[in-house]
């Protein structure tokens, strides 16, 4: 599940990406309205979390221009309490959901919950690749009659691979979707688990493989099947 967080107050935006990784979620941060459309435009979120008051664009004009072009991603408005009105109008543009600050930490996934479940996305949808498959609620990676239990960081990072599979997903994507910020131990970190997610593809004996490629990142690759 990929989630994108348009707010402009940096703390909050990363307290709600600390809070939303820590639930797996895949998160991604725009700090104005006008990278926030950017980003959603791109189809690739399963939900939106989007302030109202921005800078360069607000959010209304963010949620109208998406909905015009046809973009439906589930789209939770984050208000404050003294925007009624906007809230109002927030829902006719198409908002699916509102939630007013200060919230707390339940409340904010519960609604992320209900909406993605709404949607049809949801959670249950596993992720797949060639001969394996993500299982969501139990955390394991399904090969044939096999499976293994993945870590969550591992878990994370496969779902990426297979969410970007064909492609290249660079250690820079992965520290900055999964662990948040760049430090660097946490690039040594992406290789160390990689080796692991390759011990335990190997262990369920799948044809999928994590390929390096050209230094920079990897990609999942299905030999011939
Ligand atoms: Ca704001």
């Amino acid at each position: 599940m990929r989630i994108l967080v348009v707010e402009d107050e940096m703390g909050l935006a990363d307290a709600i990406g600390a809070i939303l990784k820590k639930e797996k979620y895949i998160v991604d941060i725009a700090n104005d309205g006008k990278t926030g459309l950017e980003y959603a435009m791109t189809g690739e979120y399963d939900c939106i979390l989007l302030d109202i008051m921005l800078p360069r664009m607000n959010g209304l004009e963010v949620l109208t221009y998406l909905r015009v072009q046809e973009v439906e991603t589930p789209v939770l408005l984050l208000t404050a309490k003294s925007e009624t009105d906007d809230k109002i109008k927030g829902l006719d543009c198409g908002a699916d959901d509102y939630l007013t600050k200060p919230f707390s930490t339940g409340e904010l996934l519960a609604r992320i919950r209900a909406m993605t479940r709404r949607k049809g996305i949801s959670v249950d949808i596993n992720p797949k690749y060639k001969d394996i498959t993500l299982d969501l609620k139990k955390g394991e990676i399904i090969c044939g009659a096999n499976s293994v239990v993945l870590g969550r960081k591992e878990f994370q990072m496969m779902e990426l691979l297979i969410s970007k599979a064909g492609q290249i997903v660079t250690k820079e994507d992965f520290v900055k979707k999964i662990w948040g910020d760049s430090d660097d131990s946490e690039y040594n970190n992406v290789e160390v688990y990689i080796s692991f997610l390759r011990k335990k593809l190997q262990l369920l004996h799948s044809c999928v493989q994590i390929k390096t490629r050209r230094s920079i990142g990897y990609c999942l690759d299905g030999g011939n099947s």
